[in-house]
């Protein structure tokens, strides 16, 4: 392998892992887990796979230290569904093409478990004597979470991928604001807790309108309320830090943080918006199931993000504070994420340095991201702390955003490579006795 340079190698590995079609569902992540396997134990790191069912088996690597601290480089091997027909090229073809890698997962996320596996493998050619343990695990079922995945393994094998320090994926992203640039890594996230409202009336025959008590009538005005609701807004930390790093000025409230936003840059305004407040926002309905029959009971789901910190209790007093007495019940489903990792640790100060060192006077901003990742599982069970954190330079933000789960997806092969040097460079950070 002494001729191969680590750009050579990623390539590779991410172009034979998106020849393996994980698309979720089902899956079948088990022979992305056995190719990795196989390239790990090609280089000398020896791997187990860990499966709740044979086909979804996801992957763990580590190269063992002392008890210091443990670094866990966290990546999913499932893809989303592409419709060849919408491409320019074979999502499954893990094409070459321009210096970039085409294919389904290029971005979301096999390039990273291709960086990760080569950096693991990179290092421990090399000898690498990490003073606490260097975990790698390419995890199955991210993209639906049906229990096959990193929340099982936190469960059920805790001792496998328990960490105190993980990357996964999440930011990464190069922003030029007010003439710098900036590298998005993302500290925390929104918490998804769902709700639905189950109005209830009287059914009746549709010709007869007044004889009922149309429930779908009577959910209207809830619908409406919410839609129009103006949510409280809070300054989070992660926003405060960022609008520090970026300006120079602390804003003192989140009304100021929006203003200050906008004014370096409409980018950097859309970016803080969703981090000011909870949103409510109604996406489903269901009433009677026949043209002549009027409702007894209408069912409305309402999508809901909270900020991190902020409880799904909170959110449900507001609803029921806005939404006021009526006939409906307020039935609450089930929150994920939410979670936030301090930003003032040594996995940070390797961001630092590894984005001064990637291009002088670029520094790293804190986000939270609205979505949530994987990265929760681990921060609930171990207190783990998690980052999102995969430079893209090459690769346009705006451009990657619009690729990432849509036709076309790829990755530049400078990225990927910037990938592997950061994740070398995290592993020498953290670990490096
Ligand atoms: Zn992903």
């Amino acid at each position: 392998m002494a001729t191969v340079t680590l750009r050579e190698e990623v390539t590779e590995l991410l172009r034979e892992l998106i020849r393996v079609d994980t698309t979720n569902p089902p899956g079948n992540e088990t022979r992305a887990a056995e190719l990795l396997r196989d390239y790990l134990g090609d280089h000398g790191v020896e791997s187990e796979l860990i499966a709740r069912v044979p086909e979804r088996a996801n992957l763990v690597a580590r190269l063992p230290g002392g008890d210091g601290p443990s670094l866990l480089f966290l990546s999913h091997t499932d893809v989303v569904l592409a419709d060849p027909s919408e491409w320019s090229a074979d999502p499954f073809g893990g094409e070459l093409r321009d210096d970039e890698v085409w294919g389904r997962g290029a971005l979301d996320m096999k390039g990273q478990v291709a960086a990760e596996a080569v950096a693991v493998a990179s290092l421990a050619r090399e000898g690498f004597e990490p003073r606490g343990d260097l975990i790698f695990a390419a995890t199955a079922d991210e993209e639906v979470g049906a229990g096959f995945g990193a929340q099982w393994l936190c469960e059920a094998y805790p001792e496998a991928v328990r960490a105190d320090f993980c990357v996964n994926e999440g930011a990464g992203d190069r922003l030029q604001l007010a003439g710098n640039a900036f590298y998005a890594c993302s500290v925390s996230e929104k918490m998804s807790a769902p709700f639905r409202l189950r109005v209830r009336g009287r059914s009746g025959h549709a010709s007869m309108p007044g004889i009922a008590d149309n429930a779908l009538v009577k959910a209207a005005p809830l619908i409406e309320k919410l839609g129009a609701y103006k949510p409280e807004r809070r300054l989070i930390p992660e926003v405060a830090a960022m609008l520090r790093t970026v300006t120079g000025r602390t804003p003192a409230s989140a009304d100021e943080a929006l203003e200050l936003a906008r004014s370096v840059a409409p980018l950097l305004g859309e970016l803080v918006e969703p981090l000011v407040s909870l949103t409510f926002t109604p996406t489903m309905i269901r009433a009677s199931r026949k043209r002549n029959v009027v409702p007894a009971v209408c069912e409305v789901t309402v999508d809901s993000r909270l900020l991190p910190g902020q409880a799904p209790e909170e959110a449900q007093a507001i609803v029921r504070g806005l939404l006021g007495a009526g006939d409906f019940e307020l039935e609450v489903l089930e929150a994920h994420g939410g979670t936030r990792s301090s930003m003032e640790t040594p996995l940070w100060a390797a961001v630092e340095s590894f984005v001064a060192q990637l291009e002088p006077g670029a520094r790293p901003i804190p986000v939270c991201v609205p979505g949530f990742t994987d990265s929760h599982w681990f921060r609930e069970a171990f207190g783990t702390v998690a980052y999102g954190f995969f430079p893209s330079r090459a690769m346009v933000a705006e451009v990657a955003a619009r690729l990432i789960h849509s036709a076309d997806e790829r990755v530049p092969v400078d990225d990927l490579e910037t990938g592997v040097e950061w994740l070398r460079h995290a592993a020498r950070q953290v670990l490096d006795a």
